[in-house]
């Protein structure tokens, strides 16, 4: 099935294998995608420069599409062993308001998970070894090698020791982040983009005994609690991105600046509790739809399309690539299609897919606080679950903005409570 395209880079160590796919990043994009071409026959090498387990920068919450799709690929107890609390509950609470529920969704789920990126990655690429795919740790890529024609046909890369080292594949995919170097080295264009408009910082705390998962809105600020493994809860505060200079220089006393001002009583409890890992920040969170493919390539996960972390959206994307994807590279290169064209599919029905939740992202970036009419239609909220649990299902990825928060619907939910 791979094709045999030359390249040329004298200079350079090449291994005797020729892959049907490269994947480079083996995380929540690269794992899933090796693991279901592998199980399908075929031959993936999936690289990395990280070694496993080991975590990222990131919190770990998945939707319920995200827990759909890997009870979909047999993956359910392996998920429930990684060891995170199952949460069935989500609260917003902003001022005298409170409202519980769980995303409306209809794949029956009915709990969903924070895991630890080091242990749920971990999960996710042992299932791909299992599978077949090889795989190779602390590799680095460095460029992608190209034919005379233009076509991507493989990558150059150093391992540990710095032994260069070139592979080359029918295609290759770039599973590699939010800096990807295969978006990078093939220009891929980009569709859309908003400006990064949040600054977050977030760590864990032992013993504070959260079972849901929450939000808190504040004024122009905000933060999130989620529970996860080891009996430890994960609590995130977002800033607008202008204060990033002035934040960082004291981030601990701004962070707890924060939670005292929307929650004192919960401050209290942090400033008791045990924080167990440093707080973690990071300021750069651009906002992206990029071009999938290309001649001889194509992105999944974050190197598509990246969204600011607020709604907590980019694992379950990047799972749902992995799947759309293989589909489209299992039809192309066993001839069912052109592969150029279910490519082109796999772009327009996952960049389709992920539009209105990009928009609500960019929007709930803004961090702008609730406005009357929404304070009204949250205290509504309050007596009736069935639509509270519509509302949750916004932002978890299951309905669109335009499904559930139209004006008619909302001051229908708001006449109701009357
Ligand atoms: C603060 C924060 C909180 C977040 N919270 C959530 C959340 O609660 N829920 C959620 O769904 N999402 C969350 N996200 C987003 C989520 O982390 C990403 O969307 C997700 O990790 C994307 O997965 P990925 O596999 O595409 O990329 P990554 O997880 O970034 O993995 C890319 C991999 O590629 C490898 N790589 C990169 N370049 C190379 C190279 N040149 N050679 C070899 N390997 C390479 C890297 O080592 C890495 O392992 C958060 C993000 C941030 C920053």
């Amino acid at each position: 099935m791979a094709k045999k395209t030359r390249a040329t880079t004298p200079e350079i160590m090449r291994s005797k294998g020729v892959y049907d796919v490269i994947i480079v990043g083996a995380r929540c994009a690269g794992s899933p995608l090796a693991m279901l071409l592998a199980r399908n026959g075929l031959h993936v090498l999936l690289v990395d420069k990280a070694e496993f387990p080991s975590d990222t920068l990131s919190t770990h919450l998945l939707h319920p599409p995200a827990i759909d799709a890997l009870r979909r690929w047999g993956l359910f107890a392996a998920l429930d062993s990684v060891g995170a609390p199952r949460l069935d509950k989500l609260v917003w609470r902003y001022q005298d308001i409170e409202v519980s529920g769980f995303p409306w969704n209809p794949y029956d789920v009915d709990h969903v998970y924070a895991p630890r990126r080091y242990a749920f990655d971990l999960m996710l690429l042992e299932e791909a070894i299992k599978a077949g795919a090889e795989f190779r740790s602390r590799f680095v890529v460095d460029d992608l090698v190209v034919s005379r024609s233009g076509s991507v046909v493989g990558v150059q890369g150093h391992g540990p020791r710095g032994q260069r080292t070139i592979e080359r594949a029918s295609l290759v995919i770039g599973a590699d982040g939010v800096r990807s170097v295969v978006a990078n080295k093939v220009g891929a264009a980009t569709l859309r983009e908003d400006p990064g408009k949040t600054c977050s910082y977030y760590s864990y705390w032992a013993d504070l005994d959260k079972s849901e998962i929450e939000m808190w809105p504040g004024f122009w600020t905000g933060y999130g609690i989620l529970p996860t493994n080891n009996g430890l809860t994960t609590v995130s505060v977002g800033f607008p991105r202008s204060r990033f200079d002035e934040v960082r220089k004291d981030a601990i006393g701004n962070f707890m600046a924060v939670i005292r001002t929307i929650s004192p009583d919960f401050a209290e409890k942090l400033d008791s509790a045990e924080r167990t890992e440093r707080l973690y920040g990071m300021v750069n969170h651009p906002n992206y739809i990029r071009q999938r493919y290309g001649d001889g390539w194509a992105l999944a996960g974050d190197a598509a399309c990246h969204k600011d972390p607020i709604t907590a959206g980019g694992i379950t994307d990047a799972l749902l690539d992995a799947e759309a994807l293989s589909v489209a590279i299992l039809t192309g290169l066993d001839g069912t299609y052109p592969l150029a064209q279910a490519l082109g599919q796999y772009e327009t029905q996952r960049n389709t897919s992920l539009a209105s939740f990009f928009d609500m992202t960019v929007e709930a970036a803004s961090l702008t606080p609730p406005d009357e009419p929404t304070l009204e239609y949250m205290r509504a909220l309050q007596k009736n679950r069935t639509e509270a649990d519509r509302y949750f299902s916004v932002g978890s990825y299951v309905l669109p903005t335009e499904q559930v928060l139209t004006p008619d619907r909302m001051s229908s939910v708001i006449q109701g409570a009357g």
